[in-house]
C-alpha cells in the first residue's frame, strides 16, 4: 500500500507559526503545556474515535505507569531500552533520604540516592492488556477486542513539535486466531482511510519498521518489513517528504500470546494485533492542515468532530 498522498499537501501550515497557540514550552524538549484550543480538538478527536469503536470492544483506561516486570517480559527492554523511562524513588531509611535532600539544599546531588521501583512509564497503551487477558483464561472462539488508552512516555527528546516525550495513545486491540487478528488489522487499515478523509487530512498508508535498539536493529527491521507486520498512516505535518506517522497498524503474530501463554479455545497460541491512534499527532495534523481558526475549518471536518 505504498501509494502517493491522497489529496495535495499544499494547504499545510508551518507548524512553528502556530505552535504558540497550541503547545507551550515547559523547558524540556518534547514536553508541553497544552492550550484549551489544542485540548478541544483532542477531546473531539477522542470522541470521534469512540464512534468508530466496535460494539464488542471492552473499554479499559490504563494509568501512565505499568509493571516493570511485565514490560521486561514483553521484550521492550531488549528491543527499545533507549526509549524506556523507569520510575525511581528515594531509597533508604529516613536518615539516608534526609541526607539526600540536604545535599540538594546545599547545592549538591540528590539523585544518586534514587533507586528504580517496580514501575515503568508506559511506552504504549496495549502492553498491560495481554497479561490481564491471560489471567482470565482461554480466549473465546470469537476472539476478543479492546479499546485501551494511556499517556505514554518515550525518551526521544526533540525540538520537533510532533516528536514528544509524553504523548497520548489510544489503541484498538485484537486477540484471537491468526486469521481474526489479521482481518482486524486489515479492516482498520480501511477504516482509517475513511477516518483521515473525514478529518480532511492528506495521507498515505505505508509499510514501516520500528526503531529497534542495538546491533540486531537492521535484522529486526528487515524481518518486520518482510513479514509486513507494521503499517503507518502518514500525514505531511511538516513536509510531504518527511511525513509524520499519526497511526500504526501492527500484527504481533504470536509474540504476546507466547509470552503470556494466551491460548485460543482450540488450544493454539493466540495471535494479537493493535491499531494505534497517536492523539497528539492527529490533533497537530489537523491544525497544520486547517489552521488555528476552528470556526473556519471545513464544514465537513467540523461536523465530523462536532466542533
Ligand atoms: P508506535 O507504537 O511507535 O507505532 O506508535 C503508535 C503511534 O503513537 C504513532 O503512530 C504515533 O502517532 C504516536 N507516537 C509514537 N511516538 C510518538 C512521539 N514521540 N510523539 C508523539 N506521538 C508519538
Ligand atoms: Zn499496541
Amino acid at each position: 500500500m505504498n501509494v502517493a498522498f491522497k489529496k495535495p499537501a499544499s494547504s499545510a501550515r508551518s507548524l512553528d507559526s502556530i505552535a504558540e497557540a497550541l503547545l507551550l514550552p515547559t523547558g524540556i524538549d518534547g514536553v508541553y503545556a497544552r492550550t484549551a484550543a489544542f485540548e478541544q480538538v483532542v477531546n473531539c478527536l477522542s470522541n470521534l474515535i469512540s464512534r468508530y469503536r466496535e460494539p464488542e470492544m471492552e473499554v479499559l483506561r490504563f494509568p501512565p505507569v505499568m509493571s516493570r516486570r511485565q514490560l521486561e517480559k514483553s521484550g521492550y527492554l531488549k528491543n527499545f531500552p533507549h526509549f524506556l523511562g523507569c520510575v525511581s524513588c528515594l531509597a533508604g531509611n529516613e536518615a539516608e533520604i534526609g541526607a539526600a535532600v540536604e545535599r540538594h539544599e546545599a547545592g549538591g546531588d540528590w539523585a544518586s540516592q534514587l533507586s528504580a521501583v517496580d514501575l515503568v512509564l508506559s511506552p504504549a497503551a496495549c502492553y498491560p492488556i495481554y497479561p490481564l487477558v491471560a489471567s482470565r483464561g482461554q480466549v473465546p472462539a470469537a476472539g476478543l477486542v479492546f479499546d485501551v488508552a494511556c499517556d505514554c512516555f518515550r525518551r526521544e527528546p526533540s525540538k520537533l513539535l510532533d516528536r514528544l516525550q509524553s504523548f497520548r495513545m489510544r489503541e484498538y486491540v485484537s486477540i484471537g486466531t491468526p486469521k481474526q487478528v489479521e482481518e482486524f488489522r486489515r479492516r482498520w487499515m480501511t477504516r482509517a482511510q475513511g477516518f483521515a478523509e473525514q478529518l480532511g487530512l492528506t495521507y498515505r498508508i505505508d509499510q514501516a519498521s520500528d526503531p529497534f535498539f542495538g546491533r540486531g536493529r537492521k535484522l529486526m527491521a528487515t524481518s518486520q518489513l518482510e513479514q509486513a507486520l507494521k503499517f503507518e498512516l502518514l500525514v505531511p505535518v511538516h513536509s510531504a517528504e518527511q511525513p509524520t506517522a499519526c497511526m500504526s497498524f501492527n500484527n504481533h503474530r504470536d509474540h504476546f500470546g507466547a509470552t503470556w501463554s494466551l491460548c485460543t479455545e482450540a488450544g493454539e497460541v493466540a495471535h494479537t494485533a493493535c491499531v494505534a491512534f497517536g492523539i497528539d499527532r492527529l490533533a497537530l495534523a489537523l491544525f497544520a492542515t486547517h489552521g488555528l481558526d476552528l470556526p473556519h475549518w471545513p464544514v465537513a471536518v467540523r461536523k465530523a468532530l462536532t466542533v
